[in-house]
């Protein structure tokens, strides 16, 4: 309750209001106050002047009276100016103060002490005369007015009294200011009931003023830093009251504006760079094309909000075939399609025939939009290296926004780098003969696979395997046949073991397979078929005639045998060694005994 009457009266309009009502209610007051001492003064000197002037009219009256020395004339003159209601009580003095003739008759012979009497007091201060002819006396709350008048001595008063005595006798009038208090206590009332309706309708225009011309436009210019500071620089403050405060709206409208438009550049930019970011981020996740196809559609499905997106990449050894990678809204899987340009379809998932031509014959350099803007061809390429196509495709009804289409270019680049890093890392891990993986990527994976056991606790397997009596190969039909052997037993070895399984050319004609699992019976079970299909297999190549190979394998498990990488490669290559010297084109596993 405190607190609201504080905020009341902190209030720039009660301040106002209070200072100019303070200062409107000393001025009228002061101006009201001037109004009435003024009008009191003019009463008092008019009520005083008409006793003058009837003592005037009474002096005469008695001096003709005196003259004939008629007392009773004099008497009757005094009677008759009190008939007037306004005189109460009109006497004579001698020049000794004694009253000789009075309207009171009580007061008939009484000596008036001019340095006693509380009312000549008034006029006379130790004995000096003053100045004065009348003068205003309290009488105890009763106020009246005492008139004064000498009556002079003349040639005619001197049959009576002496030539040397100027003043033969003073005239005492005491007039009512009943009237006069009267007509003053009204003018108090018409003037006080004038200054509170002065006052409350100055109350009324300036409380008006105020609230129009400043409180309300002030408040509107509040709710506007309000909005502003809550974020919305929409808001338009409106204020119709002219002057400096419209100024200062329009100043704030501008300002408001400005800086939104600067807060959603920021944000703009916010948010550009927190897609850059979250491109990077996912691309940079892995480096191996496998996983990297399946990461770029997840991400342009994500960032562009797409119904589908479909990935062709050329086949390495094909040059009309295509892996078709496609991701469907609201579907976590990814599909993997084989294409083959003279199959019977012509469309997989939103990939069309058409669309390969385009790649294959590297119509597309740029990101290209259908008519409608609902669909997007990007072909994925780095300089000299075309990776593929992909296409994406909006919801029903949907097209690619302005802000969408301004990120595409980055995404692309992005993209398009990070299989260019893949294809690197590729020819780095894969063996530039057979296409299998490297003796590198072997070791990095095998001590991966050592590492992930920790927490996994899953084991593996690993096949060494070696040709039989290879060297005979290359003595026969020299040694660009030797490679073609190399080249038919690495598919031979790759066709039989499973998704996941790394086949690596180990060195030579030596080959290492990773078997995922540490499950020996099944390892052994590869091992044999890889051997059988070896066994039947018939090499026939271009200049030679048709010839035979076999192979020996040696099979060790982790962390069956060993648990360490380089144990578990030291127990297989025991086991093949065993299996040469049992009579080569076997399965051994460590430890063997025949
Ligand atoms: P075995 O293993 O059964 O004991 O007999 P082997 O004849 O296979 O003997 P070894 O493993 O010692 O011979 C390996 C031969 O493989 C030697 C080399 O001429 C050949 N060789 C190694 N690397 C390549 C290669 O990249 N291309 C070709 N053509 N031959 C290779
Ligand atoms: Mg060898
Ligand atoms: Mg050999």
């Amino acid at each position: 309750m405190l607190g609201f009457l504080d905020e009341v009266l902190a209030s720039l309009k009660v301040r106002i209001l209070g200072g100019i009502f303070l200062i409107f209610f000393l001025a009228m007051g002061m101006v009201l106050y001037g109004v009435w001492t003024y009008q009191r003064g003019k009463l008092t000197e008019m009520t005083s002047q008409q006793a003058v002037q009837v003592g005037r009219i009474i002096e005469a009256g008695l001096r003709s009276s005196m003259l004939l020395n008629d007392r009773e004339a004099s008497m009757k003159t005094i009677r008759n100016m009190l008939r007037g209601k306004k005189f109460l009580q009109i006497s004579v003095l001698n020049k000794n103060g004694r009253i000789v003739m009075t309207s009171k008759p009580s007061l008939a012979g009484r000596v008036v002490n001019k340095n006693d009497e509380p009312a000549c007091l008034v006029c006379h201060d130790h004995g000096a005369a003053k100045d004065k002819t009348s003068a205003i006396i309290d009488n105890g709350g009763n106020p009246f007015i005492r008139t004064v008048t000498a009556i002079k001595g003349e040639p005619a008063c001197y049959r009576c009294h002496s030539e040397k005595q100027k003043v033969i006798g003073i005239l005492l009038i005491d007039s009512s200011l009943k009237e006069t208090t009267a007509l003053l206590n009204e003018l108090a009332v018409r003037i006080a009931l004038t200054g509170i309706f002065a006052f409350l309708v100055g109350v009324f225009f300036l409380n008006f003023i105020v609230t129009r011309f400043f409180t309300r436009p002030l408040a509107a210019l509040q709710a506007g830093f309000e909005k502003v500071g809550r974020g919305d620089f929409t808001y338009w403050v409106e204020v119709n009251c002219g002057g400096e405060i419209l100024h200062m709206a329009d100043a704030f409208n501008i300002m408001s504006r400005a800086i939104g438009r600067y807060v959603d550049e920021v944000r703009g930019r916010r948010n550009e760079v927190a897609s850059h970011y979250a491109i990077v981020q996912s691309l940079s996740q892995t480096i191996e094309k496998k996983k990297l196809k399946d990461i770029v559609l997840d991400l342009l499905c994500k960032i562009l909000r797409a119904d589908c997106a479909d990935f062709a990449l050329a086949m390495e050894k094909e040059r009309d075939a295509f892996e078709i990678v496609s991701l469907k809204k609201g579907d976590k899987r990814h599909y993997h399609t084989y294409y083959k340009m003279d199959s019977d379809t012509c469309q997989v998932g939103s990939i069309t025939r058409d669309d390969l031509f385009g790649l294959l014959n590297e119509r597309y350099t740029s990101p290209v939009y259908s008519d409608d803007g609902s669909r997007l061809l990007i072909p994925i390429q780095q300089k000299s290296m075309h990776f593929g196509l992909i296409s994406i495709v909006k919801p029903e009804g949907e097209t690619f926004t302005p802000s969408e289409r301004k990120i595409i270019p980055v995404l692309v680049h992005h993209i398009a780098i990070s299989f260019a890093n893949a294809e690197l890392y590729d020819l780095a891990i894969t063996d530039g003969l057979t296409s299998l993986y490297t003796k590198r990527y072997f070791l990095s994976k095998i001590n991966e696979f050592v590492e992930n056991f920790h927490s996994t606790k899953r084991g593996f397997c690993v096949l060494i395997l070696d040709l039989d009596h290879f060297k005979e190969v290359n003595d026969t039909y020299g040694h660009p046949v030797g490679d073609e052997v190399l080249i038919r037993v690495a598919e031979l070895v790759r066709s039989n073991v499973r998704h996941g399984d790394i086949p690596c050319r180990y060195g030579g004609e030596e080959f290492i397979v990773l078997l995922k699992g540490d499950n020996l019976t099944a390892a052994v079970k590869i091992a044999e078929r890889i051997r059988r299909s070896m066994e039947n297999f018939t090499f026939d190549l271009s200049g030679t005639p048709p010839f035979k190979k076999t192979l020996s394998v040696g099979v060790a498990c982790f962390p069956l045998h060993f648990s360490t990488a380089d144990e578990i490669v030291a127990a297989a290559d025991t086991a093949l060694y065993q299996a040469k010297h049992d009579g080569r084109n076997r399965v051994k596993v460590y430890p063997s005994r025949s």
